[in-house]
């Protein structure tokens, strides 16, 4: 049989990859590949969503029935003051509404609700109510991705006393304990401090300002 000259490159190139498939380095990069673009494809990729109720500041239900929990904000409990403020901020918004649901490294928390970011025309909905002071910035690493961004809008709200930044300061400490890869503060005898973690002496607005978050159960 005749092989035109482009038929033969073809097979010399199929035979190529057939020896480079062989190698486990080039294996190796191609399902690194592979692996990249699928996780790179579901963080990106948002996904229309319709929330049908407004649990609180920071959670909501979707048609379909799946809760979703706003990552990396933390909004007032029921009986604490600006619950209702930040339940109704997200109902006046995108209650009955389509939005977009982005996600971060983890899908699911402990509780099976999805783990995620909202977005309604391209804004994203967990940082505007942490720019309103009806949230406070809550990181739980590796699901990061908004993180700074965050921070500098929690900054801006408690520079102008916006919302819970209005409320007096909890009792300050001399001393602070520091999880820095948990993102988080405590009073010197939280039991939810870490036995690796530091101290500091520097104040709590300091330690706000560099993007730290105060523990949910000593409240620094
Ligand atoms: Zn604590």
């Amino acid at each position: 049989m005749i092989v035109p000259p482009h038929g033969r490159l073809f097979f010399e190139r199929v035979a190529t990859l057939r020896i480079l498939l062989k190698t486990p380095m080039f294996r190796w990069l191609v399902l690194a590949a592979i692996g990249g673009t699928i996780i790179i494809t579901a963080v990106v990729i948002a996904r229309p969503v319709t929330v049908t109720e407004i649990v609180d500041g920071d959670t909501v239900r979707l048609s379909d029935g799946e809760l979703v929990r706003l990552l990396g904000i933390d909004t007032p409990e029921h009986g604490e003051p600006f619950f209702a403020e930040a339940t109704e901020f997200l109902a006046r918004r995108i209650d009955g509404r389509q939005v977009e649901l982005t996600f971060d490294y983890t899908r699911r928390d402990h509780y099976r609700r999805l783990l995620g970011y909202l977005w309604l025309d391209d804004s994203l909905i967990n940082l505007h109510i942490v720019r309103n002071g009806l949230a406070r910035v809550y990181a739980w690493p590796p699901d990061t991705l908004h993180y700074r961004t965050l921070v500098r809008a929690q900054t801006e709200a408690r520079r102008h006393k916006r919302g819970i930044w209005s409320l007096p300061a909890p009792e300050p400490e001399s001393l602070y304990v520091i999880h820095t890869k948990r993102f988080r503060f405590h009073r010197p005898d939280c039991p939810a401090a870490a036995a690796t973690s530091t101290t500091s002496t520097r104040s709590r607005d300091s330690l706000l300002d560099s993007g730290l978050s105060a523990c949910r159960s000593c409240r620094p």
